[in-house]
């Protein structure tokens, strides 16, 4: 799983364009979920379940043999016309994903609680075409039928493990996207979950976008509206530490970049305040923040994270 696709051409002044999730991903994105859950006690035991989750991720990544290979040379041409290769919707008919989902769910199956369990049963009595269409939903950012919703944070880990698995099958690392693609993942087509602003040397105030569903990550200018690309009305927003100590526990690192042009805001995580921040695993530890923002009804999230529902 490891490969060097999509590294850094390392030179101060040349920040890789496109990141590529590397083959331990999951593993690290568990031990992060595991020191949120230790940080911000009010939500710590649904963060040690997504530290769980994570890590049986990453056991189905590495334990499971995809049933499916794209044939050789079937993205050259996505690639070459700056489209995503691995677009989510396309690609849902061709995975495997009764298998991936039984790959994940016997990874998870050791490591959960008796509240839990019927929800593990129902996955595994889940019809194909049932399946089908949550996964269908998933990628569509839809909250789908609240009767089934319970269901979707697993379809989505599975689909999640389904796209790392895809990534490194591409010949090389796809362009930062352009035009309209710009804010959506050069690889798969999905939204990004959140924003993170780098520290390395290599690309200190870098902004990398990070797709929900494949984690790459790719290169977006600072100060820019991800979703209108304006910059007059942008402004950071973040939970005042005497209101977030009262709610989470701890001053975290969550900003809200807000665009008073679109109304939409994108959570933004930066590595000069925390290292170790990882996007999605940090927007699930900042819920408080979109309750905050959600309750101001002055902006709309638009990062979209599959492990969570949003109701729109
Ligand atoms: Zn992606
Ligand atoms: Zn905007």
């Amino acid at each position: 799983m490891n490969h060097a696709y999509g590294s850094a051409p390392t030179g101060i002044m040349n920040p890789a364009e496109v990141r590529l999730p590397t083959g331990d991903h999951f593993a690290r994105r568990a031990r992060r979920l595991e020191t949120l859950a230790e940080r911000h006690p009010p939500l710590g035991e649904f963060l040690a379940f997504m530290a769980r989750l994570a890590a049986a991720q990453q056991v189905a990544l590495e334990r499971g043999m995809p049933s499916w290979q794209p044939a050789p040379g079937a993205f050259d041409l996505a690639l070459a016309h700056g489209m995503p290769p691995l677009n989510a919707q396309a690609l849902l008919d061709d995975i495997d994903l009764p298998g991936e989902l039984e790959a994940l769910l016997a990874a998870l199956e050791l490591h959960v609680g008796e509240a839990q369990r019927p929800l593990i049963a129902a996955l595994h009595r889940l019809p194909p075409q049932a399946l089908r269409r949550l996964a269908g939903q998933v990628v569509a950012g839809e909250a789908g039928e609240p009767d089934m919703r319970g269901l979707m944070p697993l379809v989505a880990a599975a689909l999640q493990v389904a796209w790392l698995r895809l990534v490194p099958t591409l010949p090389h690392a796809p362009k930062r996207p352009q035009g309209e693609l710009r804010a959506l993942c050069p690889c798969c087509g999905s939204p990004p979950v959140a924003s993170l602003v780098e520290s390395d040397p290599q690309s200190s105030g870098v902004r990398y976008l990070q797709c929900g569903l494949c984690a790459t990550q790719w290169y977006f200018e600072r100060s820019l509206c991800t979703l209108c690309e304006q910059s007059g009305k942008l402004d950071y927003l973040s939970l005042a530490p005497e209101a977030d100590a009262a709610a989470v526990g701890d001053p975290g690192v969550a900003q809200a970049e807000a665009c008073g042009d679109c109304g939409g805001y994108l959570k933004l995580f930066s590595r000069a305040l925390d290292a170790d921040a990882e996007p999605l695993a940090d927007d699930l530890a900042s819920l408080a923040l979109d309750l905050l923002l959600g309750e101001e009804e002055r902006y709309r999230r638009s990062g979209y994270n599959p492990l969570l529902i949003v109701e729109g």
